[in-house]
């Protein structure tokens, strides 16, 4: 027969392993009582009843008579049961979901209480006051969470008996000013609910434990947990604890302690304590609390007690605790304990710490810290105590702070930067042609687009700061403004300050300070040093336990010098995706005009042979930065209008100068070209492999190009990894044809230079078709590299220019998806493809090389996906790089 499901764990039944069953709290204390502390009896109702509760609308029958059965045994290991006359057993209700969450109701003390029970309170007290206060703290806190009665109401009925009496604190209030308080508190109970303050103590706990269900689906709650991922169908744990009280005297109080200190990660003794008090005084911040080392004065043999059990529970939890407690006449009780929450820079360094006293291993404490900690320890950052004047909030794009003069176009960021200013790149969206200003600015804002619009993708590559999508902005770039929604203006020139991290977007200049991390990283400052920094030092270690431990190896996405340069210093073990378009702008793209306009093959060569040189230098640079290192280059993706001007710009271009006679050869021919190349689709139109295919000797000219290059490189003594890859195929006859054409290149390279240069040819598989047949495709193929923007664009058929800043935050909000498929690899759909595609490509060719290098390469959750896959490699912006070696350790560890 089933056995019938068991809603109720006795403290002693339980252990820190239970989180999913008890709650965090639950299982925290479960752990404590086991461990032998002083934790007071109780029991906790699990998070299964509440799932059940929020299913049916109703407790699970078998709920009641286990509650019984538990309480029962409380009462008689207590000596007392609830609402004994003469000696009431009082207990506390106290969520616990598994994270803790803000927003739920967090706790009711003294249930049990009434005016029957009262006096023997009262009499076993020895203190009539206490009893008062403790029945008001009741009605209050019942009043208010279980029942919903606006809190004010409460507060404002004490202010009244303070300054009736003329005092100004609590404590001051004597017996009968509480024992009027409590019967002005039952009148607002009664006025508010239509019904009495329940008087039976088993109904005041089922009420309470009813409450602490509904809690779940606050609004607050459900948005914390939208906010944090959380799922929403946890549940929450209930737990039942019989009251010890630090509101008995000065020989009794509360506090807080953690075991070291969650901001700098430091040991010693760090807390607060507040005498002859409760937990909810604390946090009200009602009367000031003494710093816990205080305690040692107020109460010797408590505070030893309470740093042994420190000492013991970080030993047994072997990280930083934080731990409630109360002092009940000079008995120390425990309350809670967990693992505390730090600050990114504290969890560095504590991990280090733990690993120093032989507590953890270095595997584990990669576990203790995250690549998004790291990422956020990176950025520079707003000063915290600044005080900014808000204009808008967009989309935190790229993090960081950037302060600078707004400007509305590229042309001025790059004059203004040149003559020394730090400029606000401000556009309503960017493309290719705002590369230059971009690179000039501090950062970049833009009142349209998503995560993964040309801006953001742009500067994350960059690792410049960006906000965009702020769409409460309007930008008027042809009277060089911007307008914020109260009407308050923007003029270019007017210093405005972006945070990259939140979307926040100010008025005026708010003060930077620099990440001492980057500097680690840039090899500006040194781990060895006298004077290192702490927390470089504790990065320096983490970062070298992540190199000896991870699988996969980490590239850079960059083609140009600087950025690999940087990705070099970051630790890139080479490049896996040059886009080689990028190499095609600035003043090279009038050749790149020249070779769309050709009409001829012998201009169209000569575009070509001009252009030739230029590519070929720019690999040699690439390569003798990455000596030694593979470097993949990747043929021309884009469709080649993005190299021509704007259609709409250049038709009333044209138009106008029709209407004055004066004829442009050129800006006609220009614009045949542009609508001649015009498609309704681009991204499925001509680009990648189909314009290789399709333009004579464009591919063959870059294959010629690196090869050179390479020889180049060889003659100087370097050691070039030359990588060629082909974008967009979606069939292995594609990448034949290009093979065939690039060996017979190489090979007359070679023969010319009289080297062999071990080129390796490999395709990008970036469509669903490529994914599906990678069997095949990996006949034709040294290596793939899951080019996962398109995949994810192709495979979804969302296009990824678009949706971000359209439907995509309505997705959000209705749960669809937790975070943009572009940003976080979608298991199941996109995912499974890279999945099967390796393994097909694999079972043809077992040394193929297999690697990632869309956005997802350097985002946390995605590179432990792509270690699990068993991919080689993952590739991305040099500015992501420690964050992918660390989490591609954190897969492994
Ligand atoms: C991709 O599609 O994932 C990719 C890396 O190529 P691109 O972003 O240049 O299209
Ligand atoms: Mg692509």
């Amino acid at each position: 027969a089933a056995t019938a499901a068991k809603f109720v764990y006795d403290f002693h039944e339980g252990n820190k392993d239970l989180k999913d069953l008890l709650g965090g709290k639950g299982a925290n204390l479960a752990e404590m009582t086991n461990l032998g502390l002083p934790v007071p009896p109780g029991f906790t109702i699990t998070t299964e009843a509440c799932k059940v509760y929020l299913a049916d609308g109703a407790e699970p029958p078998a709920l009641r008579d286990e509650v019984s059965a538990h309480l029962d045994a409380l009462e008689r290991r207590m000596g007392k049961r609830l609402g004994q006359a003469d000696d009431p057993l009082l207990v506390s209700v106290r969520s616990g979901a598994k994270f803790s969450m803000p927003g739920m109701m967090d706790t009711v003390l003294n249930i049990g209480l009434s005016d029957a029970c009262l006096p023997g309170l009262a009499a076993q007290a020895g203190d009539e006051r206490f009893a008062w206060d403790s029945y008001r703290r009741l009605i209050q806190m019942f009043g208010n969470t279980v029942q919903g009665i606006d809190g004010e109401l409460f507060e404002n009925a004490i202010e009244a008996a303070r300054s009736a009496k003329g005092v100004a604190t609590d404590v001051e209030l004597a017996a009968a000013d509480l024992e009027a308080l409590v019967g002005t508190f039952k009148d607002i109970v009664a006025r508010e609910t239509g019904r009495p303050f329940p008087q039976d103590p088993r109904e005041q706990l089922d009420l309470a434990v009813r409450a602490v269900f509904d809690s779940w689906n606050g609004e607050r709650a459900k948005l914390y947990r939208r906010q944090e991922r959380i799922a929403g169908d946890l549940g929450t744990a209930v737990n039942i604890c019989s009251m010890v009280f630090g509101n008995l005297g000065p020989d009794s109080g509360t506090g807080v302690a953690f075991t070291r200190d969650p901001a700098s990660g430091q040991q010693g003794v760090y807390g607060d304590y507040l005498q002859n008090a409760q937990g909810e005084d604390v946090v009200a911040g009602i009367r000031n609390t003494v710093p816990l080392a205080k305690l040692q004065d107020l109460d010797r043999a408590s505070y030893d007690e309470l740093l042994q059990i420190m000492e013991t529970l970080e030993t047994h939890y072997r990280d930083l605790c934080d731990i409630e407690f109360t002092i009940e006449r000079g008995k120390l009780w425990m309350l809670q304990t967990r693992v505390g929450k730090r600050t990114a820079a504290a969890a560095f360094r504590i991990a280090v710490q733990l690993v120093d006293q032989g507590l953890i291993t270095e595997a584990e404490a990669l576990q203790r810290v995250s690549g998004a900690q790291l990422a956020q320890l990176m950025f520079p950052r707003f000063d915290n105590g600044h005080k900014g004047d808000l204009l808008a909030r967009g989309i935190a794009a790229s993090p960081g702070a950037a302060v600078g003069k707004a400007v509305f176009d590229s042309y001025t960021a790059v004059k203004w930067s040149r003559s020394g200013e730090q400029v606000i790149l401000i556009r309503r969206e960017t493309n290719p042609d705002d590369l230059d200003g971009m690179i000039a600015a501090e950062g970049i804002l833009t009142s349209r687009g998503g995560k993964t619009s040309h801006a953001a993708v742009v500067a994350r590559g960059m690792g410049k700061t960006c906000v965009c999508g702020a769409e409460e902005l309007e930008v008027d770039t042809k009277r060089r403004q911007l307008t914020a929604p109260g009407g308050e203006i923007v003029d270019e020139g007017d210093v405005v300050s972006i945070d990259g991290s939140s979307g926040k977007v100010y008025r005026g200049r708010v003060p930077v300070v620099p990440s001492p991390v980057v500097e680690y990283f840039e090899g500006r400052m040194h781990a060895g040093a006298e004077d290192a920094d702490e927390l470089v030092v504790a990065v320096h270690r983490l970062m070298s336990y992540a190199d000896r431990i991870r699988r996969l190896r980490v590239r850079a996405n960059a083609d140009n010098f600087d950025d690999a340069a940087r990705a070099r210093r970051f630790g890139a073990q080479g490049i896996g995706l040059c886009r080689t378009e990028h190499m095609f702008l600035g003043e090279r793209r009038e050749l790149v005009e020249r070779l769309i306009l050709a009409d001829t093959e012998e201009e169209r060569d000569a575009a070509l042979t001009e252009l030739l040189p230029l590519q070929q230098r720019d690999f040699v640079q690439l390569f003798e930065v990455m000596d030694g290192l593979p470097v993949t280059v990747r043929l021309l993706d884009p469709p080649l209008h993005e190299f021509l001007p704007d259609i709409t710009e250049l038709s009333v271009r044209v138009a106008l100068a029709e209407s004055r006679q004066d004829h442009n050869e050129n800006d006609l021919r220009l614009l045949q070209a542009v609508h001649r190349l015009h498609e309704q689709n681009p991204m499925l139109g001509l680009r990648g492999v189909r314009l290789g295919l399709v333009i004579p000797g464009l591919f063959t000219m870059q294959v010629r190009a690196i090869a050179e290059a390479a020889a180049q490189r060889r003659a100087a003594k370097g050691d070039p990894r030359a990588e060629i890859m082909i974008p967009l195929v979606g069939t292995v006859q594609e990448l034949e044809l290009v093979r065939d054409e690039a060996e017979a290149v190489i090979a007359e390279v070679e023969a010319a230079r009289g080297v062999a240069l071990k080129l390796t040819l490999g395709t990008m598989i970036e469509l669903p078709r490529a994914a599906l047949t990678a069997g095949q495709i990996a006949e034709s193929a040294d290596f793939f590299s899951f080019g996962t923007n398109d995949l994810t664009q192709t495979v979804w058929g969302f296009s990824r220019d678009d949706v971000e800043a359209s439907f995509f935050t309505a997705y959000l909000e209705k749960g669809i998806f937790g975070v943009s498929p572009f940003e976080t690899i979608d298991k199941d759909g996109v995912g499974a493809l890279v999945r099967d595609a390796a393994k097909a490509g694999r079972a043809t060719r077992p040394d193929l090389k297999l690697g990632v290098c869309g956005e997802h390469g350097g985002d946390p959750e995605s590179v432990h996906f792509f270690h699990e896959v068993g991919l080689d490699y993952v590739s991305c912006s040099p500015f992501r790089i420690p964050v992918a070696r660390l989490e591609a350790a954190r897969a492994a560890a």
